[in-house]
């Protein structure tokens, strides 16, 4: 690809994420904006996929055997002159540090809130990894045809829980049964709210932001309370600050419904005005990697195993930072700095796997893997090495302590534990005297996994017991004194042999830095 198509390929990217608390809708949305791009004909498809009706692959067996969403986990579709790559971020019981990670190789995000119930745990979690990143993050408030909170009171709560400031770029013109349009700031214009008509209608605003006098709506009292509402935010709110907007410090807020397919289409439209294109990367030497160097580069991000039972594969998914990929490439591996042929590699579309010929900065690729890849490597071509950041450890929230189920195997449950590690499935600890084995997790699904791996790729079967939520906090090793442990504050060691506590809830964190106030506890390493 020659430098102008690069540079105009990499205008078109625009990578993202969808993030929310389960049932907030996110499927949902996500299916319409699919609808949007033509990319599925039928309403329900994603759907479906999700309780397993629409399995139609072995890859697809494996997502209905687990539960777990994987062949949606990258959506690829051309809307409006950009090509659009959508990550899943699985909410619930799939929640787990693959969630984390994947925010990782995006560019910005849509955070999906139900409005009737606002700001939910899930949400927040998610939020603050984006917040980390500094990447733009956009608010959808759905439900919007059911009776839901205050608008106001929405936004309050965003700014209040979340620390970031709004910017609405609609107003609902009511709500639930009595829900007649959205008043939209940014286009100048009202979307009328008819659930069952073809097509949606629109009526322009006039210089004072009114409509025509002839419109039944400006009769209504909803108009006039409308329009008090919106000289309030004019007066009071934010400005749309495009700065805050890159930084993530700002979040421009879209009110509607996903389900009625109301204001998705002009979200979506806005949305892709000020998501931005791929970014460059930092490397570990300060170097800034731009998206259209010539070089090919990227990193690992998630490594999904036993997609096909039949070959017991396992594909590494790799964010591509900058060049063009193309099928058949050499590229170094930095860590081991062997060099590998990139022949056998997929990229992802809505409903199947496809071979992907080429791609580039933005674009996510999946390579099939024999062992070679872990998370957070980087892969480049060209002769200068490229190491990308490390991708950040997550604080593990739950704990179990594992056990091989049958004592005579004990050399496959440690080649297991080791290589599942090592590829982030789960995170290890040691009991520091009786070198127990405990492993850590952001979430209950990591263990599940990790106890299905075991057995079916390592034949190896485990017993875990549960020893529940934890507060993990490390512990200066000059500090400390192996009698301070207890059973309300576990000693552990991590994978580097760093010593840390495992606290039972926050009054036994408390209780000990009131006994010990000179004694210094991290939340990391
Ligand atoms: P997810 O768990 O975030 O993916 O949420 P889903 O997209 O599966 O939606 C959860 C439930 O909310 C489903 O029953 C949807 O039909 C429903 N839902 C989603 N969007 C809307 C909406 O705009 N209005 C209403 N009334 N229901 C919705």
């Amino acid at each position: 690809m020659n430098k102008e198509k690069l540079n105009e390929a990499v205008r078109s990217r625009r990578t993202f994420a969808i993030i929310s608390h389960p049932d907030a809708g996110k499927t949902t949305i996500t299916e319409q904006m699919l609808l949007l791009g033509g990319v599925v004909r039928q309403a329900g498809t994603v759907k479906g996929r999700k309780t397993g009706k629409f399995a139609t692959s072995d890859w697809m067996e494996i997502e209905k055997q687990r539960g777990i969403s994987v062949t949606s986990s990258v959506m690829q579709f051309d809307y409006n002159g950009k090509r659009i790559n959508i990550l899943d971020t699985p909410g619930h019981e799939d929640f787990s540090e693959d969630t984390y990670r994947t925010l990782m190789a995006v560019d910005s995000a849509i955070m999906v809130i139900d409005s009737a119930k606002g700001i939910e745990p899930q949400t927040k979690k998610l939020f603050q990894i984006c917040k980390m990143r500094g990447i733009p993050i956009f608010t959808f408030m759905n439900k919007l045809d059911r009776d839901g909170r205050e608008p106001l009171d929405l936004l309050a709560e965003l700014e209040d829980v979340l620390g970031v400031e709004t910017y609405p770029m609609n107003w609902p013109i009511g709500m639930g049964k009595g829900l007649q349009g959205l008043y939209d700031r940014y286009n100048q214009q009202v979307a009328l709210y008819h659930p069952d008509a073809d097509g949606q209608q629109y009526l322009p605003l006039n210089e004072d932001g009114d409509i025509a006098e002839e419109n039944s709506l400006h009769q209504e009292s909803i108009w006039r309370d409308t329009l008090d509402e919106i000289d309030l935010i004019n007066a009071a709110g934010n400005e749309l600050d495009q700065e805050k907007i890159k930084t993530g410090d700002l979040t421009p807020v879209f009110f509607g419904s996903a389900l009625a397919n109301f204001g998705v289409e002009t979200f979506l439209k806005t949305y892709l005005d000020y998501a931005p294109q791929p970014a460059e990367h930092e490397t570990k030497s300060n170097r800034f990697v731009e998206p259209t160097d010539e070089i090919f580069s990227g990193f690992v991000f998630k490594i999904q195993a036993n997609m096909d039972p039949k070959h017991r594969d396992r594909i590494a998914f790799v964010r591509i930072c900058s060049g063009t990929f193309e099928r058949g490439m050499d590229v170094s591996l930095q860590r081991t700095d062997k060099k590998l042929r990139l022949s056998n590699s997929t990229q992802f579309m809505a409903e199947e796997r496809e071979n992907v010929q080429t791609a580039v900065a933005g674009d996510i690729i999946g390579l099939y893997d024999t062992g070679n890849f872990q998370i957070g490597d980087t892969i480049y071509t060209g002769k200068e090495a490229i190491q990308f950041q490390d991708l950040p450890q997550f604080t593990p929230e739950l704990f179990v302590r594992v056990n091989a189920k049958n004592v005579m195997k004990q050399k496959s449950f440690h080649k297991g534990i080791q290589q599942l590690v090592q590829e982030g499935a789960v995170q290890l600890f040691r009991s520091y005297t009786a070198n127990d084995y405990i492993l850590g997790a952001v979430g209950q699904l990591q263990f599940e996994v990790f106890e299905f791996r075991m057995k079916n790729e390592y034949n190896s079967e485990v017993t875990m017991e549960p020893l529940g939520s934890k507060i993990a906090r490390w512990i200066d090793p000059e500090q400390l004194d192996e009698k301070m442990a207890s059973s309300r504050n576990i000693l552990v060691k991590d994978s580097h042999d760093m010593p840390l506590f495992l606290f039972e809830n926050q009054f036994s964190e408390n209780w000990f830095i009131q006994k010990y106030p000179d004694v210094k506890l991290a939340a990391k390493l």
